[in-house]
């Protein structure tokens, strides 16, 4: 059966990407990858994916007024608490659909059924190949909302791709909402990227509390290891007092940077956190204990 391992990670910024793109490149066996942080989807960019199909996504509907029916009364606009609506300078009444949140208020308000939810184009899943496996991503348009569908979708998509590989790689979400909770169901292991300081490890704390509620391995990384030793320690011990294993520390490296500005997985240079992340690989592809095929 094929594994599926979800790197996530409390707080944006603390280095998923770089550590989901390492990771691809130096892992054994046949891989796939799945982007499921799709208001960010960067793990395209240090991939570098050949694209091969691009699928609609609709997400939530949206308000749409029709303006043969609508006799400009304004109560629609007074009615809508997300300011979605508005009059143009000619009169006409419009809806702004990066606000609308297709509460559906509106409709109900308006007194010449002159409103209607439409389905609303809120992105694309992108199916690709890179050197090392299939990648579906998402491109998900500002304001549409849904992201936990999107993530379903592009979930779904990716196991499609998958078939035959021995294991799927996923960039999960930041934070703790709904899309990470998408990302964790149904995968085998988690690997937390956190880094030394005081808002990462409050997240990594609520992560921790959320993800314990599914039956999955988990294990954490801590990126800019060096950059505050106290911290890291605190990291540390709250690991070792639920039990989870720290697979490695990456030391803050400008290489890293250099990398992603490039467009490459770290991986490829030698540097200290490359090294480190060579490590990682490692232990995770002992701690998973799968045979490459
Ligand atoms: S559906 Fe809701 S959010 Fe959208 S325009 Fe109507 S009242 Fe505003
Ligand atoms: S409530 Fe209906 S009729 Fe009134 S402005 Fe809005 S769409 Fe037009």
């Amino acid at each position: 059966m094929m594994l599926q391992v979800a790197v996530i990670s409390g707080k944006g910024g603390t280095g998923k990407t770089v550590v989901t793109a390492a990771l691809a490149d130096i892992l054994p066996g046949k891989l796939a990858f799945a982007d499921c942080d799709v208001e960010a989807a960067n793990l395209a960019l240090l991939l570098s994916p050949r694209e091969k199909r691009r699928i609609p996504f609709f997400g939530m509907k949206k308000a749409v007024i029709r303006e043969e029916t609508c006799v400009v009364c304004g109560l629609c606009k007074a009615a809508c608490r997300f300011n979605a609506i508005y009059q143009e300078p000619g009169g006409a009444y419009r809806v702004d659909p990066v606000r609308c949140e297709g509460c559906a208020v509106c409709m109900g308000v308006c007194p010449e059924r002159a409103i209607s939810l439409l389905e609303h184009q809120g992105g694309e899943v992108v199916t690709a190949d890179s050197d090392r496996g299939p990648l579906v991503y998402a491109e998900l348009r500002p304001g549409s909302g849904n992201s936990g569908l999107l993530v379903h979708e592009v979930k779904k998509e990716a196991l499609k791709e998958s078939e035959g590989r021995d294991l799927l790689l996923i960039d999960g979400p930041p934070g703790i909402g709904c899309p990470v909770i998408s990302t964790m169901s149904g995968i085998s292991a988690i690997v937390i990227v956190t880094e030394p300081g005081i808002a990462a490890l409050h997240d990594l704390r609520r992560l921790v509390t959320v993800s314990s509620g599914f039956s999955l391995l988990h294990w954490v990384v801590i990126n800019r290891a060096d950059l505050h030793h106290g911290y890291t320690g605190e990291i540390e011990l709250f690991c070792a007092e639920k039990g989870i294993p720290v697979i490695g520390k990456i030391p803050f490296d400008p290489a890293v940077m250099l990398a992603v500005r490039d467009g490459v997985p770290v991986t490829r240079r030698d540097c200290a956190a490359s090294r480190e992340l060579a490590g990682i690989g490692k232990r995770l592809a002992e701690g998973l204990s799968y045979v490459p095929g």
